[in-house]
C-alpha cells in the first residue's frame, strides 16, 4: 500500500521510499525515511497536493509523488498531548562551551588578531535565519548574488565586532547537491571556506533541522548551533539539555531566541572563540557500530580509508566526503579522481553494506543521520506540549486552507492588499512624491532659467532627465507598500499554504503552486513582479514566471484603457476592462503552453514543501527588507532609466541632422515611428502619432496617453485618426506588447540581457498577432 491509501487523520509507517535522484534524495533529506511514522492530516481544496505531519512538522506532496512511498499501516499514538510541563529556564547556559570555561588557548595557534573572521549563517528554511542575520548584523549588511546564481547573498559585519564578515547562505533543509541554494551553500562551505559555521536550529523543529547539522559537523569547520525559537518552546512547557547536547554532538549550543534578541550576545561570543581558536567539531562518528549489526558504521569507515589520499588531495573533509561517497554523490567521487579498480572497490563495499542494512545507500545514509538525531533527542529534548503556536496554527488553517474557504479567503486577502497597495496608501504617497518631484522640477527649472543656462540643457535636464526618472520614482511608495504586504504573507507562512492549494492549478501550465504570486504582483506593477520571483526554489519556475508576468495587465495600462474607453465606447468601461483583463491572462496561459512543450520542457520542482507554522514577522525585518527593495530599485532608476530618459529625449528634440526641433513631428522618434508606421498599417494604426504614442509607452505605458495628447491637440483630433474598431484593436495590442523600460530592465537583472531583448521582441510579435486576429475578427462582424 502507498501514502495515497492513507485517509485523513490515519497514520503509517515507510517501508519503501521509491522515486529517483534529486526528488528521492529531498524526501530523505526531509525525513521520509522507511521507519518514519506519518499522519496524514488534509488534501488542499483541488485534492492535491497532499498535507502530511512527521517528526513533528508539516509538509506537502503531490499526490503523483505520494505514490512512490510505500507504507504499512499502524496506530500511532496521538501527539505528544498529554506530556507534563516542564519548568525550568532555558535560556540560562551556564557552560561556555567546555564545562563552563573557555580554554585558555593561547598557545595553540590562534588566528592572528587582525584576521577578519568570517561566517556562514546556515539552516533550514524558516528557521529564523534571516532574524538573527538582521540582529548580528543590523544596518550592516550588504545584499548581493552568489556568481552565477540568482540566489540573494548577503554580507556583513557582526555589530560591535568589526573584524567579522558573516554570509546568510540560503535557507536549506541539507548538503545535496540538487537544488540551485543546496549547490551554492555547500561550494561556499567547501570552497570559500569560512572560519567558522553558525548552524541555526528551529527548536521547535529540532528531528528535522539537526539533519543538515549532522552534515555540518563533517566539514572539519568549527560550528556553534544557535537553538532557536526557544521562547516557543519554554513557553509550551518544554526545555532542551543544552550541556548534554554539546557533549553528544562536541560543539557549543547556545539557546536563543532571535527574535527576542535573547542570547544572542553569547551566541557571538561563542562564535568568535570557536572562530578564532579554529575549534573543530569533536564528534563526527555518528554511526553507531552496534546499530544493524554495524553495516554502515564498517562502510564508512572502510571508504574513509581508501579514499584518504584523495580527500586530502582534493581539499575535502575525509568524513564528509566518505559519506557523499556512500550516498552515491557523483560530483564527489568525481572530484576525488578515484582510479577504476578503486572505484569498483568502494562499489563493492557499497553494496555489501546495501545487502546486511537492508537500506540502498542514500536511504541507509539518511536512516543513520535520523538514528543519532533521535539518540540526541531522547537524551536532551523534553518535548513540550503541543505548542500554542502550533494550535493556533491549525485553528487559522481551518479557514486559509479550508476546502471551502482557502479560495475565497485568498481571494480576498490579495483584493484587500491590492486595494490598499494601489488605491489607498500606495496611490496617497504616490500622489504625494509625484507632487514633490513636480515641485523640485519646477523650482530646477525656474533656478536654470535665472542663471541663463542654455535652453537645450534646460530641456535635456526638465524634460528628459526629471520627467524620465521622476515618473519611475514616483513607483517606489507603490513598490514598497507591495513588499511591505508581501513580506507579511512570506513570513508569516502563508505563502507557502497558497502555493499548497494553487498547485494544481498551476501544474497544468507547468509551474508550480508558488508561480501564483508574482503572476498576481503583475497585475499591479511588473517591475515588483519580477523581484518577486526571487522566492521561487527552481530556476526553471523562475524565468518562466518571470516571462508570465507581462501578459497579467498592469495598472499603468489603466489610463490608456480609460482613455480609448472614454473617446470611442463611454459607458462600455467595466466590459472592456474585464475583456482585456481576461484576454491577458488566456494568451499567458496559451504561452506559457507553448513554453511547457518547446524551451521549458520537464516538471516543474518537486513540491515537497514544508508548511511552517504561522508567525508574526518582526518590525525589524520588514524594515529591512522594505529599505534592501527601494535601494534597489533607486539604484536602478539612477542608472538604467536614467541612460534611457536622456535617449529619448534626444530622440524626440532632435531631428536627424542633429537640428533641435520646434515640431516633434519632424524628430528622430517621428521618424523612427515612420519605419514603424507599415507594420502597425494592417491593424488599422499606420498614422505616426499613435505609433509615436507606442513607442513612448515603451519608456512607461502612462506616457501613451499623454503623447497621444500633446500630438492630437486638445481636443478632438483622435476620433478622425481612428475607428472604433481600431481603437479595440490598439487597445489589445497595448494590452500585450512590450513591457516599460523599468519592467524589461529587471528583467534583464533577473534573468539576462538576451531574455529582456527577446521579452521585448516576443511581446511585440505576440502583440501584433493577437492585435490582427482581432482586427480580422471585429471587421467580419
Ligand atoms: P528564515 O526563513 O530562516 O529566514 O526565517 P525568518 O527569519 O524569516 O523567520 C521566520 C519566522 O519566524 C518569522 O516570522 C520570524 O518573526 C519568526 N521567528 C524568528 N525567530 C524567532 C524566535 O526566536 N522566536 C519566535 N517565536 N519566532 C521567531
Ligand atoms: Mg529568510
Amino acid at each position: 500500500m502507498n501514502l495515497r491509501d492513507i485517509k485523513v487523520g490515519e497514520s503509517a509507517r515507510v517501508t519503501v521510499v521509491g522515486g529517483e535522484g534529486s526528488l528521492r534524495q529531498h524526501f530523505l533529506d526531509m525525513g521520509v525515511i522507511p521507519g518514519a511514522n506519518i499522519t496524514v492530516v488534509k488534501y488542499a481544496p483541488m485534492g492535491d497536493p497532499v498535507e502530511l505531519r512527521l517528526h513533528g512538522y508539516e509538509l506537502t506532496l503531490r499526490l503523483e509523488d505520494a505514490e512512490k512511498i510505500q507504507v504499512e499501516k499502524v496506530e500511532i499514538p496521538r501527539d505528544d498531548e498529554e506530556r507534563k510541563a516542564v519548568e525550568g529556564n532555558t535560556y540560562s547556559h551556564p557552560g561556555f562551551g567546555e564545562d563552563g570555561k573557555y580554554h585558555d588557548k593561547k598557545h595553540e595557534n590562534p588566528l592572528p588578531d587582525d584576521h577578519i573572521l568570517t561566517f556562514a549563517l546556515v539552516g533550514n528554511q524558516n528557521s529564523g535565519k534571516t532574524t538573527l542575520f538582521n540582529q548580528l548584523t543590523g544596518s550592516n549588511q550588504h545584499v548581493g548574488n552568489f556568481p552565477g546564481v540568482t540566489v540573494d547573498r548577503k554580507d556583513g559585519a557582526i555589530k560591535e565586532h568589526p573584524n567579522t564578515l558573516i554570509t546568510d547562505l540560503p535557507g536549506i533543509y541539507s548538503m545535496s547537491p540538487y537544488s540551485s541554494e543546496e549547490i551554492v551553500s555547500r561550494n561556499f562551505v567547501l570552497e570559500d571556506k569560512p572560519n567558522a559555521i553558525i548552524n541555526i536550529v528551529d527548536a521547535t523543529n529540532i528531528e528535522r533541522n539537526m539533519y543538515l547539522t549532522m552534515q555540518l559537523l563533517e566539514m572539519e569547520i568549527p560550528v556553534v548551533v544557535a537553538m532557536n525559537m526557544m521562547d516557543e518552546v519554554s513557553g509550551n512547557g518544554g526545555t532542551i539539555k543544552i550541556n548534554v547536547m554539546e557533549d553528544m554532538l562536541g560543539v557549543p549550543v547556545v539557546p536563543i531566541s532571535a527574535s527576542l534578541n535573547k542570547g544572542v550576545d553569547e551566541l557571538v561570543s561563542h562564535a568568535i572563540h570557536i572562530a578564532h581558536y579554529q575549534e573543530k567539531p569533536k564528534v563526527t562518528d555518528f554511526c553507531d557500530e552496534n546499530a544493524y549489526g554495524g553495516a554502515v558504521h564498517r562502510c564508512i569507515h572502510a571508504v574513509e580509508h581508501l579514499i584518504g589520499d584523495h580527500a586530502r588531495k582534493a581539499g575535502l573533509p575525509l568524513r564528509f566526503a566518505a559519506t557523499k561517497v556512500v550516498e552515491g554523490d557523483e560530483l564527489i567521487i568525481g572530484k576525488l579522481q578515484v582510479d577504476d579498480s578503486e572505484k569498483e572497490m568502494l562499489e563493492s563495499i557499497i553494496k555489501q553494506m546495501e545487502k546486511e542494512r537492508g537500506l540502498d545507500r542514500s536511504a541507509a545514509i539518511a536512516d543513520m543521520r535520523f538514528d543519532f538525531i533521535e539518540k540526541v533527542c531522547s537524551r536532551t529534548v523534553v518535548k513540550p506540549r503541543t505548542s500554542k503556536e502550533r494550535e493556533r496554527s491549525l485553528r487559522i488553517d481551518r479557514i486559509l486552507t479550508g476546502k471551502y474557504t482557502a479560495i475565497p479567503s485568498f481571494i480576498l486577502i490579495m483584493g484587500l492588499v491590492f486595494f490598499l497597495t494601489f488605491n489607498v496608501i500606495g496611490a496617497f504617497l504616490q500622489g504625494l512624491l509625484e507632487d514633490g518631484i513636480d515641485y523640485l522640477t519646477g523650482l530646477l527649472a525656474d533656478f536654470l532659467i535665472r542663471i541663463n543656462v542654455n535652453e537645450v540643457v534646460r530641456g535635456l535636464v526638465v524634460d528628459g532627465i526629471c520627467a524620465g526618472l521622476g515618473s519611475v520614482l514616483s513607483f517606489i511608495p507603490i513598490i514598497v507598500t507591495l513588499f511591505f504586504f508581501l513580506s507579511l504573507m512570506e513570513d508569516s507562512g502563508y505563502i507557502a499554504r497558497v502555493a499548497f492549494f494553487m498547485d494544481k492549478l498551476l501544474r497544468k501550465i507547468g509551474l508550480s503552486g508558488r508561480s501564483i504570486v508574482p503572476m498576481l504582483i503583475g497585475f499591479g506593477c511588473t517591475v515588483p513582479a519580477v523581484m518577486a520571483t526571487r522566492t521561487l526554489p527552481s530556476e526553471r519556475d523562475r524565468k518562466m514566471t518571470i516571462l508570465l508576468t507581462p501578459f497579467m495587465s498592469c495598472t499603468a495600462k489603466l489610463p490608456i484603457y480609460a482613455f480609448f474607453v472614454n473617446a470611442f465606447f463611454p459607458g462600455r468601461g467595466g466590459l472592456i476592462m474585464t475583456g482585456l483583463y481576461l484576454l491577458g491572462i488566456v494568451v499567458g496561459v496559451l504561452s506559457a503552453f507553448l513554453m511547457k512543450k518547446t524551451y521549458f520542457r520537464g516538471e516543474a520542482v518537486p513540491f515537497v514543501m514544508e508548511l511552517p507554522n504561522y508567525r508574526l514577522p518582526g518590525a525589524k525585518n520588514v524594515r529591512l527588507l522594505l529599505w534592501e527593495k527601494a535601494k534597489d530599485f533607486l539604484q536602478r532608476a539612477f542608472t538604467v532609466i536614467f541612460l534611457a530618459s536622456i535617449v529619448v529625449w534626444f530622440l524626440q528634440s532632435f531631428d536627424i541632422k542633429l537640428n533641435l526641433v520646434e515640431d516633434s513631428r519632424q524628430s528622430i522618434l517621428a521618424v523612427i515611428s515612420g519605419i514603424f508606421a507599415p507594420i502597425f498599417a494592417p491593424l488599422g494604426l499606420g498614422d505616426w502619432r499613435i505609433v509615436t504614442a507606442l513607442v513612448t509607452g515603451f519608456i512607461a505605458k502612462e506616457s501613451v496617453v499623454s503623447t497621444l495628447e500633446v500630438l492630437f491637440g486638445a481636443e478632438g483630433g483622435i476620433e478622425t485618426a481612428l475607428t472604433a474598431a481600431s481603437a479595440a484593436t490598439l487597445l489589445v495590442f497595448s494590452l500585450l506588447y512590450t513591457p516599460c523600460v523599468a519592467a524589461i530592465a529587471s528583467i534583464k537583472r533577473e534573468m539576462s540581457a538576451k531574455w529582456a531583448v527577446f521579452t521585448v521582441f516576443r511581446q511585440c510579435f505576440i502583440a501584433w498577432i493577437v492585435a490582427f486576429l482581432f482586427s480580422l475578427i471585429i471587421r467580419a462582424f
